[in-house]
């Protein structure tokens, strides 16, 4: 996919991303952070932060110190996910335009997953 863009935005629309790089690890995660934000598992892949190009007002919120997640404040839309400490963002792959290029590579979180599903591929997973 070189030279390809990605792109994605929000379901309002009031917030839209794009990254010229290859997304790496499109991986679900199955932590409860992850649930309550997204209503179910959220799917992510990430590139450099400084890769990424946001546009739009973020909210971002700190689930837990080390980490922050940003949402769109009109139609809540679960957009990114990064850690203070690494220079790589998260950017949900639900949000993003067709054609994504991009396949799951892996579940993580899976130790902490809902009692209310099974997971049904077999794809690596990650405690
Ligand atoms: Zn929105």
């Amino acid at each position: 996919m070189t030279g390809s863009k990605t792109t994605g935005r929000c379901l309002c629309g009031d917030i839209h991303f794009e990254t010229g790089a290859v997304p790496k690890g499109a991986s679900v995660c199955h932590c409860s952070q992850c649930r309550r934000q997204s209503g179910h598992l959220w799917a992510s892949a990430y590139v450099a932060r400084a890769a990424l190009k946001i546009f739009g007002p973020v909210t971002w919120f700190h689930a837990t110190p080390g980490a922050r997640r940003g949402f769109c404040p009109r139609c809540g839309s679960f957009l990114f996910w990064t850690a203070e400490d690494e220079d790589t963002i998260s950017f949900s792959l639900g949000a993003l335009d067709r054609p994504t290029g991009i396949k799951l590579e892996k579940h993580i979180f899976v130790a902490d997953k809902g009692d209310y599903y099974d997971i049904a591929d077999d794809l690596p997973r990650k405690p």
